[in-house]
């Protein structure tokens, strides 16, 4: 195996699957299916989890709210996919917990390093709620504090697309998929939205490799942690 320790940064879009918005209990169920191939080759899994499903705080500012309480309320919208994810993989007999960087103790365990780690090592799923914690970023940023914070060999980045492309791969037919890009470029370049900078530019900093993949296709999770050439890899 390529990796002992991933994150899975999974947007909540992809929880909404055909919906509009919420979550898609079938395609959470799949999920679990997917992540528990990696579990059971003894691969320890970290998942933080969007809520762009529910609220971006960029999106709802103004109007009264203001930005800060957009981004509470986003963080929120994590904690409700956070549950949801948690019991379904449960349900679904893949051993999980959900940590929260938000105070919600009636709801979750908080987050301490030292208590995930040892989930991560009875090999239990640990699924991250809030974010982290704080406003003005998002769940990518704080998907790579988690990375560095719990020792995570790589950044799984799930997105609708397989890769990221020299141009938007939805206008362009002749869009080629990158394999290999280096952080300069996934910063620099007008590559569709990979990642959010703030992301990226801690990733170049502590050279946390990424890989951008679809995580919609079967097998692909199993794949990457055993070393499989998919997706395209920022590091
Ligand atoms: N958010 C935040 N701090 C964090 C993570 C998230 O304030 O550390 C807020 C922010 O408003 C963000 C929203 O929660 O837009 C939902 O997260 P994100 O947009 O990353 O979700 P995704 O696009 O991955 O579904």
């Amino acid at each position: 195996m390529r990796y002992n320790r991933i994150l899975l940064k999974l947007s909540g879009e992809q929880l909404a699957g055909d919906y509009e918005a919420g979550i898609d209990p079938k395609l959470v169920s799949w999920l679990a299916d997917e992540v528990k191939k990696v579990s059971n080759a003894g691969c320890q899994v970290v998942i933080m989890i969007g809520g762009g499903n529910f609220v971006r705080g960029a999106q709802i500012a103004g109007h009264g709210i203001k930005r800060v309480t957009g981004d509470h309320m986003g963080m929120l919208g994590t904690m409700i996919n956070a549950l949801a994810l948690t019991d379904i993989f449960e349900a679904h007999g893949v051993p999980t917990r959900c940590l929260s960087n938000i105070f919600a103790e009636q709801v979750a365990e908080p987050f301490v390093h030292r208590l995930a780690g040892k989930h991560l090592e009875k090999g239990r799923v640990v699924v991250v709620a809030g974010g982290s914690g704080r406003p003005y970023v998002t769940t990518d940023t704080a998907a790579l504090i988690l990375a560095l914070e719990l020792d995570c060999q790589v950044v799984l980045k799930a997105t609708k697309v397989d890769g990221v492309y020299d141009k938007d791969p939805v206008q362009f037919k002749d869009a080629k998929k990158l394999k290999n890009i280096s952080y300069k470029n996934a910063i620099g370049g007008k590559e569709i939205g990979v990642m959010d900078k703030a992301a990226l530019g801690l990733a170049m900093e502590q050279q946390m490799p990424i890989i951008v993949f679809n995580a919609m296709q079967a097998g692909n999770i199993l794949n990457l942690v055993q070393g499989k050439n998919i997706g395209t890899k920022i590091s």
